[in-house]
């Protein structure tokens, strides 16, 4: 097994996509709707604006009256916002409007109260005024049965004020997939807890439920199972509710890498779990009965990298969203050596610079360990299989940590 062909990161990603199912619809209230992903197109259930709108605080006039300046005009009534002028503009008239009150029939055109001098119930014009000055038209905005926002669409803060704006106080979008994960390891403890002398504190449970949250997922993290094949089956056991189970560990060759050995009694079906990749080689994927399962490695980097190239456009595709890597491009801040037969992602800080593409410079230690470094890093330099050494300036492919 240990001489099996490494799949490439790709094709390990599209086969995973392959097996995943997008979650019901459910519908929440717009309070609720932000970052989640839309099940069904978003329709205008009003035209914005209703009504001729004035766009400006003035007065409500005839063009054809102010065309040549200064002109005199007869105050007739006022029009604020959330009421109206009922009345018919006639020659020589003019309406006191306040943004956001409908344009007086016979008015065809709105002048600011700055190019006005107001004496009682006249006011005089002092610019020239054209046809539609400072009006909203009907429907400017949007109209009655506009498709406003489509399926797959993941929400935002101006969204959810065009739904609204739209008159939908309530949205269906697809139910959150519930991930559960678990760590394996002896040496594990919880953090907050004293470790024994050969024990380390496990980073990887919060680390990724807060990844999981990030993507847009539920998190239910079962803890630590101890190297043993009955703790680790009966931890997986507690996942058959949710949409997706990760393992952290014990996904390698090593003799207490024991995920596959437990699972796989309990009807483990692995599609694959060697990736070439680095960091992150013993990735595993298959299906535990139903449940989609991802065995992540231990190494805490690994885990986290291989997380947001698998595990995020997994959740994203869970919701039916947009499950594409969103990577950019940007300059090397210092040389890379060539690269060998797995594709590499490099931590490296990522400086914007106003006007200038952001300069990626990695960092020099990047064992796989290293959560000081990961944490520093703003993006994962992509290195291509077999990619030349690149100098400092050349342009590289990155993919942004911070979302
Ligand atoms: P494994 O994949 O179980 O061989 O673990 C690889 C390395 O990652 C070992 O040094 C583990 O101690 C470490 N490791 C495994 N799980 C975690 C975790 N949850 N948090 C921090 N380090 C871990
Ligand atoms: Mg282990």
């Amino acid at each position: 097994m240990a001489q099996q062909h490494l799949l490439s990161v790709e094709e390990a990603r599209a086969r995973m996509m392959a097996a995943l199912s997008t979650t019901q619809p459910e519908v929440v209230s717009l309070a609720q709707a932000l970052g989640r992903v839309l099940a069904e197109e978003a329709i205008a259930r009003r035209t914005q604006p209703p009504a001729d709108l004035s766009a400006m605080d003035g007065y409500a006039v005839r063009a054809a009256d102010v065309t040549k300046v200064p002109a005199q005009l007869r105050i007739v009534g006022e029009a604020p916002a959330g009421g109206a002028y009922d009345g018919t503009l006639g020659d020589g008239e003019a309406v006191r409007i306040f943004t956001g009150a409908p344009l007086p029939k016979g008015a065809d055109s709105i002048v600011i109260q700055e190019d006005t001098t107001r004496d009682g119930a006249t006011v005089v014009v002092n610019e020239a005024a054209r046809p539609g000055q400072h009006v909203r038209v009907t429907g400017l905005d949007f109209r009655t049965g506009d498709a406003g926002l489509p399926v797959g669409r993941k929400l935002s803060p101006a969204d959810i004020a065009f739904a609204a704006a739209m008159n939908l106080p309530t949205l269906s979008v697809h139910r959150r997939p519930v991930i559960a994960f678990f760590s394996t390891g002896d040496e594990l403890v919880p953090p907050g807890t004293e470790p024994g002398p050969n024990q380390i504190v496990s980073s990887n449970n919060d680390g990724l439920g807060a990844l999981i949250v990030e993507a847009g997922g539920v998190p239910l993290d079962l803890g630590i199972a101890p190297d043993n094949l009955d703790a680790i089956r009966a931890a997986a056991a507690r996942a058959d509710a949710a949409d997706m189970l990760v393992t952290l560990g014990g996904a390698s060759v090593g003799e207490h890498d024991l995920v596959q050995s437990a699972l796989a009694p309990a009807g483990l079906d692995i599609d694959f779990w060697k990736i070439a990749m680095r960091p992150g080689k013993p990735l595993m994927f298959g299906k535990l009965g139903d449940l989609p399962t991802l065995g992540l490695p231990g190494n805490p980097v690994s885990a986290f990298v291989c997380a947001m190239l698998f595990l995020r456009p997994a959740i994203a595709r869970m919701q039916g969203g947009d499950s594409a890597l969103h990577t950019l491009q940007a300059r090397l801040g210092a040389a890379l050596p060539a690269n060998g037969p797995r594709e590499d992602y490099v931590r490296a800080a990522l400086d914007h610079m106003a006007g200038e593409t952001a300069i990626a410079t990695p960092f020099a230690p990047q064992d796989s360990s290293m959560l000081s470094i990961l944490a520093r890093a703003g993006c994962l330099v992509i290195r291509p299989i077999g990619a030349a050494a690149t100098q400092a300036g050349e342009t590289v492919t990155v993919l942004p940590l911070r979302v």
